[in-house]
């Protein structure tokens, strides 16, 4: 793909990305996360119903995180993230927070993330290490038993998304990693980004269900893909 007159870039990753660094999918082959099914602990419906169940299950996926490490595509966005002299937004569906351990700072999490909480009593949001269970303290205004994971739920809106909409609506390359690109919002960025003149292309496992939108896909490995395309990206820079 040539570079040229590319100069803002938007890419979206998703879960492929981290399960190459050994977290589990959002949804596996067998339509479950970790053993739970969605509707059981990422509603706003399983919160209210099984507080317990729902804060367990993210402090589990919190604590995962001590152990897994960003793989070589992390890496290479955040060498991007570093190098490319234009306008970059990377903006992720994950809830981990491999992209900014591997370096990544213009980012966005569209759906959260793990490490952060969220008080329902006075609507601040901070940084979060460690259990949150049912009984956590707002380190805020001190509530008791009000701090949720501050992660979106099926349901809720998406963080960010007038602001995603204008990268998009500016940038001349779209790129789309790990992703089946099949669930909107996200659906709808590429074809947001090619109606507004940008090119799109695809790094994914499997060709996705919306490969038809994008002017390249390639398929293979994120770890393998994204540090090629980024070598070739930084050298038409
Ligand atoms: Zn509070």
């Amino acid at each position: 793909m040539s570079s040229d007159r590319i100069s803002n870039i938007v890419i979206l990753t998703g879960a492929g990305i981290s399960a190459e660094s050994g977290l589990a999918t959002f949804r596996g082959a067998d339509g479950l996360w970790e053993g739970h099914r969605v509707e059981d602990v990422a509603t706003p419906d399983a919160y209210r119903r099984d507080p317990a169940l729902v804060h367990a299950f993210y402090d589990a996926r919190r604590a995962r995180l001590g152990s897994v490490e960003p793989n070589a595509a992390h890496e290479a966005l955040a060498r991007l993230d570093t190098e490319w002299p234009g306008d970059l937004l990377l903006v992720t569906q994950n809830v981990d927070d491999l992209h900014e351990r591997a370096g990544s700072k213009r980012l966005l999490h569209m759906h959260g993330e793990l490490t952060k909480g969220w008080c329902l009593a006075c609507d601040e949001r901070f940084d979060w290490a460690g259990p949150m269970g049912e009984g956590a303290s707002c380190p805020s205004c001190a509530a008791v038993g009000r701090v949720r994971p501050d992660i979106v739920w099926f349901g809720e809106m998406p963080y960010d998304m007038e602001r995603i909409d204008e990268a998009l609506r500016r940038c001349d390359l779209f790129v789309s990693i790990g992703t089946s690109g099949a669930v909107y919002p996200a659906a709808g960025f590429v074809q947001t980004a090619r109606y507004c003149g940008a090119r799109a292309l695809e790094m994914n496992l499997e060709p996705s269900l919306g490969s038809y939108m994008f002017d390249e896909s390639r398929t293979g490995r994120a770890g393998e893909l994204v540090p090629a395309w980024v070598d070739e990206i930084l050298r038409q820079a």
